[in-house]
């Protein structure tokens, strides 16, 4: 009788070639189907014989250090950040996520400006994120496997910016990938409903 595995590689919400022409199906075929998936065997290989073989992955990112965080968190980033995209993502947020992103920062377009700012400034491979922090919306940028919830923040949104998210489409180029990413592929229901749920 095998062990049952810890975490699982969740389906993609869409098919590989849904998010083309900003992000290839030769990308998310490679972000998902390796790196994705690799940090899915990475923690299923490092709690195996280990009393946290079993733990939900939501205990598994705040209570643990070292490979194994960095393994789960990436598992949980990862399925966070297929969610934040949207094949006919983009456009203007409605509802009361457009109110809480006016108050917390002046308009939409301030958003955008923040959100791309600190997407293109962060310096190496981390995350950045929409999260709310008590009743404020804030972008927040967060180093390699980081992730908010170790902060006392959630997120409601986020962007891939590790060289693999965008280097077969965009080589160096990780603003052009920031922009078409704002403004094509972002999935404000997804934004909204993580807020809705607080
Ligand atoms: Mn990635």
């Amino acid at each position: 009788m095998s062990n049952p595995a810890t975490v699982h590689l969740p389906p993609l919400p869409y098919p590989e070639d849904a998010l083309a022409p900003h992000i290839s199906a030769d990308t998310v075929a490679l972000h998902y189907g390796k790196h994705h998936a690799g940090y899915v065997a990475n923690v299923n290989r490092l709690v195996a014989g280990t009393p946290r073989e079993g733990a939900p992955l939501e205990d598994l990112i705040v209570t643990t250090t070292g490979g194994l965080f960095n393994n789960s968190a990436q598992v949980w980033n990862h399925t966070f950040y297929w969610r934040s995209m949207h094949p006919e993502g983009g456009g203007d947020p409605g509802g009361h996520l457009r109110a809480a992103i006016e108050d917390g920062f002046g308009s939409v377009d301030g958003f955008r400006k923040q959100f791309a700012d600190a997407a293109c400034g962060h310096f190496g491979s981390g995350w950045v994120w929409l999260v709310a922090g008590g009743d404020d919306l804030e972008v927040m940028a967060t180093a390699n496997a980081d992730l908010p919830q170790r902060h006392d923040r959630t997120p409601l949104l986020t962007i891939d910016v590790w060289e693999h998210a965008y280097y077969l489409d965009y080589r160096n180029a990780r603003p052009a990938y920031v922009d078409r990413w704002i403004d094509n592929l972002v999935n404000w229901d997804f934004a909204a409903a993580n807020l809705a749920a607080l």
